[in-house]
């Protein structure tokens, strides 16, 4: 008798494990009453049989059911957990979403949305995305049949000539990473939907988090996020988020993690559960840190990309979108090996990839996080091979300025004299001696 002939006749029982219903529940927000977004990080309710003030760790596979058929809430971890619920309902409350799904990484959120694409797809995408993002993208074009239009998402009217009735997915990411270039959501989601209604956009959050910015309000179809970064905040967990109000796509997509097992492991879901709580005070103090130190560098001279600057060209549309800054910023010296010598003379500032953590990090994209994409297309895209990305922590802000005032001096990127520090025009010519 085959297992589905047996299955049968032992009613509903799933004998493989193949057929399991489709638990958790669908993550609805809580009714009722809605608080500020800092309370809402901290408020949780759960229905734990000892009423745990943490949410508990189910660090088991599988759980045991009422009868043949079923009849338990959760069966398997891979299609369902109650930590994983928990933290998934949470996040749905402050992403703004009907539904949230957690899975391993930033990384395979990106991938169980492609996995809606179709062979012959079309996907419109930025050309200062992550480079992650980048790679996937490839693969879908030369393995999946996916046509990829990388194209400057910063006018929106360049969106437009190639929107079609094969558009699938807009993927745009604001700010982006590292030229921090601001993207109009509401304007081409409108006009992305205007041209085909049964276009997805969907936006990379991961630089803002949803305390600064809730891409869903703003007319994307699709939230995602990396909970490495913000979210969780200690860089001591990987993770990924997603966040739709429509709940068959949610479906759609919680499909894909059922099906291929990269939901979040319990004991990770707890930690980003930890993590997020405290989001809010953490991104406060960075925002505060990274405008002092922005100003500190724009003060002295040089050109520093950062949202929270009225010199930036986008800073009205930022603001337009967004609630705060964030706290990732670059600023350019005019010089490449300086640069390289700044990044090796900071020592509070450690050089690493990544954002998001308490503490501050600082990194040369060309030669880190960027460096997989080539020369030429860096020149294209007009990202400055000096470019310095700081990552700002919650460290004293006097301190990280010091450190980075004692860099800049050391790597000969400033003159002083006795009306302070200047940077050094190095495209003009100008040197140290
Ligand atoms: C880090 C990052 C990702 C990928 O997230 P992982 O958790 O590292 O897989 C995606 N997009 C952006 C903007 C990121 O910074």
């Amino acid at each position: 008798m085959s297992a589905e002939e047996l299955g049968k006749k032992l009613g509903k029982l799933d004998i493989d494990g193949n057929n399991l219903p489709p638990s958790p529940a669908p993550s609805t927000p809580r009714n009722g009453k809605r608080y500020a977004l800092a309370t809402e990080l901290v408020y949780t309710e759960h229905g734990d049989q000892y009423n745990a003030s943490s949410m508990p760790i189910y660090q088991t596979a599988t759980f045991k059911q009422t009868s043949g058929a079923g009849g338990s809430e959760y069966d398997y971890t891979r299609s369902g957990n109650p930590t994983r619920s928990h933290l998934e309902k949470h996040l749905a409350k402050i992403m703004s979403a009907n539904r949230c799904l957690t899975v391993s990484s930033g990384m395979a959120a990106m991938d169980v949305i492609s996995r809606l694409l179709r062979p012959g797809d079309e996907v419109i995408a930025g050309d200062d995305l992550y480079g992650g993002t980048n790679r996937l993208l490839k693969y879908l074009s030369t393995h999946g049949d996916i046509v990829v239009h990388h194209i400057d998402t910063t006018n929106p009217e360049n969106v437009r000539g190639y929107v079609n009735d094969k558009t699938k997915l807009v993927l745009l990411e604001t700010p982006t990473n590292p030229l921090i270039k601001i993207v109009d959501i509401p304007s081409i989601a409108r006009l992305a939907h205007e041209i085909n209604p049964n276009a997805l956009v969907a936006v990379d959050n991961t630089m803002l988090s949803p305390l600064l910015q809730n891409p869903l309000d703003l007319g994307a179809d699709i939230t995602y996020e990396s909970g490495t970064k913000y979210l969780s905040g200690h860089h001591d967990l990987m993770a990924g988020v997603i966040a739709v109000n429509n709940l068959q796509l949610g479906e759609k997509l919680y499909f894909t993690i059922n099906a291929s097992g990269c939901g979040l492991s319990p004991f990770d879901s707890w930690l980003l559960m930890r993590g997020v709580k405290t989001l809010g005070v953490r991104m406060e103090k960075q925002q505060a840190n990274a405008m002092r130190i922005a100003t500190f560098l724009e003060d002295t001279g040089f050109r520093v990309r950062y949202p929270g600057l009225r010199s930036h060209p986008q800073y009205d549309l930022h603001w337009s979108m967004a609630r705060g800054a964030g706290a990732v910023l670059s600023f350019e010296t005019g010089n490449v090996d300086v640069s390289e010598k700044i990044v090796e003379a900071a020592r509070l500032w450690a050089i690493s990839v990544s954002f998001g953590c308490v503490n501050s990090l600082i990194s040369m994209p060309t030669r880190m996080s960027h460096a997989s994409i080539d020369a030429k297309t860096r020149k294209e895209r007009n990202l400055a091979e000096d470019l310095i990305r700081l990552c700002v922590g919650i460290e004293d802000c006097e301190d990280l300025i010091d450190d980075l005032r004692t860099a800049l001096v050391k790597a000969g990127a400033v003159r002083i004299s006795p009306d302070g520090m200047r940077a050094i025009d190095f495209a003009a010519g100008e040197t140290l001696l």
